[in-house]
């Protein structure tokens, strides 16, 4: 599973980065940037609980 964001709808509010932040980075211009590959199998849980929190509705798991 990798994580898949709709650039479209982050507003790089940072709940993501806050959940897991070894997943994802909001950078000096506040773009958001995601961890290459697919999600470490223990590392799924906060995947899905990140996918959950965005208040935008712009992160989903594929
Ligand atoms: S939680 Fe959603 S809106 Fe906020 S930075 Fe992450 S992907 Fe963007």
């Amino acid at each position: 599973m990798k994580i898949i964001v709709d650039f479209d709808r982050c507003e790089a509010n940072g709940v993501c980065v806050g959940i897991a932040p070894d997943m994802f980075e909001l950078d000096d211009d506040d773009m958001l940037t995601v961890a290459e590959g697919d999600v470490a199998t223990d590392r799924l849980a906060d995947a899905e609980e990140a996918v959950a929190q965005c208040p935008k509705a712009a992160l989903r798991l594929a």
